[in-house]
């Protein structure tokens, strides 16, 4: 078909009002227009992903998993370390750990550091974990982190952590992860029994939390002379695998995960559905960026632990771990400065997740700065709640430098906050790091559902991200 003269006119026009649009408006861009070309290495990235949160949950296993990585890439061990190591790892209380690369260059000139948080929602075990309520055996557990208890109703949970017995020797114990091993799980009430009042209940009473027990055991023990005979079997039945009584509960850390592996969500496989994207996510895209990039900056990568109980705790982010083993490693290498001096010099993201707009619950959201799954990797300026309280907000020098950062390698990105103003609010380590005086600023990936057991990421957010914290480390 020919154009006409007349529309041609009305096209030129129109050519030129998005010239101007083009200009000066910001658009938004999806990332998987963006990075269409790369889509098989998105894939790939994915699936690496899955492998990793399919196979390890909590702070110690995920520890474990970066000691072993860091090893088979030559890093080592800061009490090996001497004063020409370049690849040095260090270890706290099994569920925190940094690693660090250097480089001939003074300290004092500061890192790229890459920080988020390994510690995830769950349910703990208390220290007196088991009673009987027959016809069960239940285990006592108390939710650790911000969750919404409804949630976790029904859902086959599995037991990952650690007891240590009368002698003090350590036993990992996991159950439930496997196919043919049992899980745990907290029962609901049967809508039949609801009632009007049970209905118009509101989310928080749906089940009140000293009432989030799991179903451990069901069979009486044949010993017909012991009182409690159900609790009976679920002791006898520890002690037969791990050779531990009641008594060594008190000296454990056990939590209940939700059993669920990993999926692929949608009909085109373009998200990735799982318990804990937060923060484990952003964990394994930094270590991947760490290892994956050529650098002229000292790297540091840092994973703690406690962030979802407010970064409180020896293994957190308030713990001085990270200045204790930067002093370290400065006497080590003889070097003129201070652990302050060099984390004040240093550029830091704060990797964390954030966000994503759910069409559904639309009206929680500002439109104009919200984050949208399949995106890109998202950048907030700051977090916190009401007004800012609580957040670290990053200088605005410091996002420009950001942003040119992620436009060089054409990273496709974008920024929002949480939610609408008044809405809630959140937090992450930033404001920790920050007070150090580094630069700071929080980005990761925006993600569906979170803190449920089953939050949803979009593939092309977790490549971008990774192409993200990879640019950062690479960036001069
Ligand atoms: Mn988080
Ligand atoms: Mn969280």
């Amino acid at each position: 078909m020919i154009l006409l003269a007349k529309d041609k006119k009305v096209n030129e026009q129109k050519d030129e009002r998005s010239k101007l649009e083009k200009e000066l408006f910001y658009e938004k861009k999806s990332a998987w227009d963006a990075l269409r070309e790369e889509k098989k290495m998105a894939d790939k990235l994915g699936n690496d992903y899955r492998e990793f949160i399919d196979n390890y949950k909590s702070e110690r296993e995920i520890v474990d998993y970066a000691q072993k990585i860091a090893k088979k890439n030559g890093f080592v061990d800061i009490k090996d370390a001497n004063p020409s190591t370049k690849k040095i790892y260090a270890i706290n209380h099994s569920k925190n750990i940094l690693l660090i690369e250097l480089t001939n260059s003074p300290l004092e000139e500061g890192m790229r550091i890459i920080g988020s948080h390994i510690d995830s929602l769950r349910l703990d075990l208390k220290m007196s974990p088991v009673y009987e309520a027959n016809p069960f055996l239940m285990i006592n557990l108390h939710y650790y982190g911000g969750i919404k208890k409804y949630h976790w109703l029904n859902t086959p949970l599995a037991m990952h952590g650690v007891i240590f017995n009368k002698k003090g020797e350590k036993i990992n114990v996991t159950i439930g992860e496997k196919e043919d091993e049992p899980v745990f799980v907290i029962s609901d009430l049967l809508p039949h029994l609801e009632g009007a009042e049970g209905r118009e209940k509101l989310a928080k009473d749906i089940i009140k939390g000293e009432d989030m027990d799991a179903i451990g055991a069901t069979i009486p023990i044949e010993d017909k002379k012991i009182k409690e005979r159900i609790k009976a079997t679920f002791l006898k039945t520890m002690n037969d695998e791990y050779n531990i009584t009641e008594h060594d509960f008190t000296s454990a850390e056990l939590s209940l995960y939700p059993a669920i592996k990993s999926r692929e969500v949608g009909i085109d496989y373009g998200m990735i559905g799982a318990p804990a994207h937060d923060d484990r996510i952003c964990s394994y895209l930094g270590l991947e960026a760490m290892l994956k990039s050529e650098s002229k900056k000292a790297k540091l990568l840092l994973w703690t632990d406690k962030e979802e109980i407010g970064s409180v705790g020896n293994t957190s982010m308030e713990s001085m771990f990270l200045e204790n083993i930067i002093e370290k490693i400065i006497t080590l290498r003889k070097e003129k400065t201070t652990a302050k001096e060099v984390l004040q010099n240093s550029k830091a993201l704060s990797a964390d997740v954030t966000s994503g707009f759910d069409p559904k619950f639309a009206d929680k959201m500002d439109p104009t700065n919200m984050n949208k799954p399949g995106f890109g990797v998202a950048v907030e300026k700051y977090t916190g709640a009401g007004g800012k309280s609580y957040g670290s907000d990053a200088n605005a020098e410091y996002i420009s430098w950001i942003r040119e950062m992620l436009e060089e390698a054409k990273i496709p990105w974008q920024h929002g906050e949480l939610g609408k103003v008044d809405q809630g609010g959140g937090g992450t380590i930033a404001y920790i790091l920050a007070k150090y005086n580094m630069d700071i600023v929080d980005m990761g990936p925006p993600v569906l559902a979170m803190h449920s057991p089953f939050e949803l990421v979009s593939k092309i957010d977790l490549y971008a991200t990774f192409k993200a914290y990879k640019a950062f480390y690479e960036k001069k």
